[in-house]
């Protein structure tokens, strides 16, 4: 696919950006499991931060495309980060872009799409991931306001964000159709977080549990209509689920890229191991992988773009560009033999990175189930 010049700009400008600050520090991050402060406020500079929101609200006006082609670049070195970006532009920040008022948009969405604020979004709890309706969380009417009570289980940002979308029950009797949109800020009494999970990978994403003891908020934090809260966060997730297949097209292009540098440079019996007609077949599976994924991204991204359905087309990219992701990386390791095993080289880490997008916004099997219920009505 060809990109018009202003989507070659970003796309430039996102890669020299991922070169030179997110690439020199990104093993140590890992291991460390260190959120990077200090590259928020760069990429927030440059409106990577609400790069597809409304100028209006404090975006940079562009589209989904040249939101995957962000998060590709940026996944390419750290996935981690990339996570991050993704997540804070199309779940937290991205529910109240669909659902809020013009009022709450510039409350609450100004400041994350400048990156002033970080967002998270918590629909996952202890007891309910793939099937999320049966959450146990509530929002209780008190006068004028509400009261949360519940948990929260796996929230990106969970310790780093400022302004959380947060689902709740409304009517137990209603289903998902009684399920609520709230908007509930850090500091706010009787909201708190968990520790830090310690993960297999996605290790400087910040991953916590999150809190509800009796937290009063106002009706104004209310987000969308009374019971339509499960209803957005399906739109939600169609645009998320994009996000996570341009992390796994960035991973498939680490994969690959670090496999042909050390396939140039390592020789074994006398030739660079690039030469082995098994070394390159696995490179050629990974460009196809890639060019593929990407084509299947895009396309999602474009119909998004056109206000068209996308929810099959998200959940293809997604569950292709993810399973693929981890196949590559497993692959380069295989190509860097032994030293693909240790921590000195790229793609153990993006095995472990890769992992979490066949998990997280919906299983590689509720994607399965997404797509079949599509085939057969
Ligand atoms: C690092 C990380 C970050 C995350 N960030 C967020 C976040 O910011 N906000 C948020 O709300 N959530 C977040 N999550 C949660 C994530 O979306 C869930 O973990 C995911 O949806 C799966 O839910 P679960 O873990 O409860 O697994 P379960 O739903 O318990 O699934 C367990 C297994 O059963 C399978 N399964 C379940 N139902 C079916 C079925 N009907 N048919 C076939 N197989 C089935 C699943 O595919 C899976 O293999 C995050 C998770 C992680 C690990």
């Amino acid at each position: 696919m060809f990109l018009s010049p202003d989507h070659e700009l970003i796309r430039e400008t996102a890669r020299d950006f991922a070169l030179q600050r997110v690439a020199p520090g990104v093993r140590e991050r890992d291991e460390a499991e260190a959120f990077p402060h200090d590259l928020i406020p760069e990429l927030a500079d440059m409106g990577f931060l609400g790069i597809y929101h409304p100028t209006e609200y404090g975006g940079a006006g562009y589209d989904t495309l040249a939101f995957c082609l962000v998060i590709e670049e940026i996944a390419r070195w750290d996935a981690s980060l990339a996570l991050t970006i993704a997540s804070h532009t199309s779940l937290g920040s991205g529910h109240i872009a669909l659902a809020g008022t013009h009022e709450q948009k510039e409350r609450w969405l100004t400041p994350l799409a400048q990156g002033k604020v970080l967002a998270g979004w918590g629909l996952t709890e202890a007891g309910s991931g793939s099937d999320a309706s049966g959450m146990k969380t509530t929002a209780v009417r008190d006068g004028a306001g509400w009261v949360l009570n519940g948990s929260k289980m796996f929230i990106t940002q969970g310790s780093v964000g400022g302004v959380f979308v947060i689902l709740a029950v409304t009517d137990r009797s209603k289903g998902a159709k009684g399920v609520t949109a709230f908007v509930v800020e850090a500091g706010t009494p009787g909201f708190s977080h968990g520790p830090k999970f310690h993960k297999l990978g996605m290790n400087s994403s910040d991953t916590r549990e999150l809190r509800f003891e009796d937290v009063r908020i106002p009706d104004a934090n209310r987000l969308g209509d009374l019971g339509m809260g499960f209803v957005d966060t399906m739109k939600v997730l169609d645009g998320g689920r994009i996000g996570i297949a341009a992390l796994g097209v960035g991973l498939i292009r680490g994969a690959l890229e670090e496999s042909v540098s050390y396939a140039k440079q390592r020789s074994q019996f006398g030739s660079p191991i690039g030469d082995f007609q098994a070394i390159r077949f696995k490179m050629s599976d990974m460009d196809m992988w890639m060019e593929a994924g990407r084509a299947l991204t895009h396309r999602a991204a474009q119909l998004k773009d056109a206000g068209r359905p996308h929810t099959r087309e998200a959940s293809i990219a997604k569950l292709y560009t993810s399973e693929h992701a981890t196949k590559a990386a497993l692959e380069a390791i295989q190509i860097h033999g032994g030293y693909g095993y240790t921590k000195e080289y790229h793609p153990e880490r993006f095995l472990r990175d890769a992992k979490l997008l066949e998990i997280g916004e919906g299983t590689s099997e509720v994607q399965r189930m997404v797509i079949g219920k599509k085939l057969m009505g």
